[in-house]
């Protein structure tokens, strides 16, 4: 039987439940932690590496505050992404600015957080230029292009709308060093959800392969090299978690091949996961509301795509644990779904669990990661609470369930009564 292990009791959960009704998402504090530290030690024998934490896929000041106290920088690509950095005490160069269509408000408000920009277009060198004065440390998103084969989240590099072309870089970096920038940083991120290692050391030697060609062309020097994210986790439990080790020695490798032999060391290498961080150490734990049967079998459950949209949006695979019912025979097909009037609304298709009944627990694997971020008020649907469970087996509401006021928060339904 295909297993994925809870760090909770039952027992924890309804613990948590009586204070906090379903649905929410539990964020493991420890897991979170261990995982942190493990990454920091494998990637340790790469000069200068930094983690930048990406704040779209868990954006929780607390979570944050934690990464930031394993030594985590944040990537933020909006103005409340840079905003929720700076309350969790993040400033500076911890954090890279990676955002697209970028307004001008929120390029001044990064240069003036200190922050990395890492810029996704040539043309936002002179926009930059002008609405916030260049910074003297600038970065650059590479967009391979047919050179590098995508993978199904991202899509093919030639159909995505990041990033420089090649010959745009060397325009780009040319113009910010007759600018009098004086410090450079090269960035791609090309992959999601990406479990094989390998992928990672390709785009390393991608971009050192490149920042041989544009120092030796332009005569500038880079500080650092930001790989991206996109390391991906394994969603089903016969899939192997990356391991940081290869990525990080095929990294080693590659650097000394290109870099060290071109002169061209020190560079720090930069990483800004998100999903791999948070992702396997979040739950969304949902009530079984009610059970129906038509063509198919239906377990209809308290959470609905508000709190999660992967599977619906991707079709993506989520482990369902049926708490307490983990010794049984998975015997039963269903479909797992939630309440909004759309078809795609459902957490797993012909999924094969124990027999469910009304008001059993169903806990939702590996959501601590764009998971409760993407959530959408569609069909008056509400987000959930974010609990934490800490490192001692309690646990603390770090975000409230939202209420029917704040779904009415934006509208002045005083204004409508005047209004004919
Ligand atoms: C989404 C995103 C990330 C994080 O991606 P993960 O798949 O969560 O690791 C990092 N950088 C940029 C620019 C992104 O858009």
């Amino acid at each position: 039987m295909v297993s994925k292990a809870l760090p909770f009791t039952k027992e924890k959960i309804s613990e948590i439940i009586a204070q906090y009704p379903t649905p929410f998402h539990l964020y493991d504090e420890n897991g979170i932690r261990e995982n942190a530290r493990r990454l920091k030690e494998a990637f340790s024998i790469l000069e200068g590496f930094q983690e930048f934490f990406a704040v779209k896929a868990l954006p929780n000041p607390y979570i944050i505050k934690i990464l930031k106290e394993e030594g985590f920088g944040a990537d933020c690509s909006s103005l409340p992404e840079l905003l929720l950095a700076e309350n969790t005490g993040i400033v500076g160069e911890s954090i890279m600015f990676s955002s697209n269509d970028t307004p001008a408000d929120e390029f001044r408000k990064a240069k003036e957080l200190g922050a990395i920009i890492n810029l996704d277009d040539v043309s936002h060198i002179k926009f930059l230029e002008d609405e916030a004065g260049l910074p003297e440390l600038v970065c650059c998103r590479y967009n391979p292009g047919p050179l590098k084969e995508g993978n199904a989240i991202i899509g093919r590099p030639e159909e995505a709308k990041y990033g420089f072309t090649r010959e745009q870089l060397f325009e780009g970096y040319r113009y910010m060093r007759d600018k009098g920038v004086k410090r450079f940083g090269l960035h791609t991120m090309v992959a999601s959800n990406e479990l094989n290692p390998r992928y990672f050391v390709e785009t390393a030697k991608l971009l050192f392969e490149l920042i041989a060609d544009i120092s030796g062309e332009l005569g500038i020097k880079f500080e650092f090299v930001n790989l991206g994210g996109g390391i991906g986790i394994p969603y089903h439990p016969k899939q192997e978690p990356v391991p940081y080790d290869v990525i990080a020695r095929g990294v080693r490798e590659e650097y000394a091949k290109i870099i060290e032999s071109n002169g061209l060391a020190p560079l720090k290498i930069y990483l800004e996961c998100g999903r791999v961080i948070t992702g396997p150490y979040g739950y969304l734990v949902t009530t079984v509301r009610h059970m129906k049967h038509i063509y198919k079998d239906y377990v209809g459950t308290d959470a609905c795509m508000a709190n999660l949209m992967r599977p619906g949006l991707y079709g993506a695979y989520h482990h369902i644990t049926v708490l307490g019912k983990e010794d049984e025979q998975p015997c039963f097909k269903y479909d797992v779904t939630g309440s909004l009037c759309e078809n795609n609304d459902k957490f797993a298709i012909d999924r094969m669990l124990p027999q469910v009944q009304r008001g059993d627990i169903l806990v939702i694997h590996d959501t601590g990661a764009h998971g409760y971020a993407m959530g959408f008020n569609y069909n008056g649907k509400l987000r959930s609470a974010e609990i934490l469970l800490r490192q001692d087996g309690s646990f603390a509401q770090i975000r409230r369930a939202e209420t029917v006021d704040d779904y009415f928060v934006t509208l002045d339904m005083a204004g409508l009564n005047s209004f004919s």
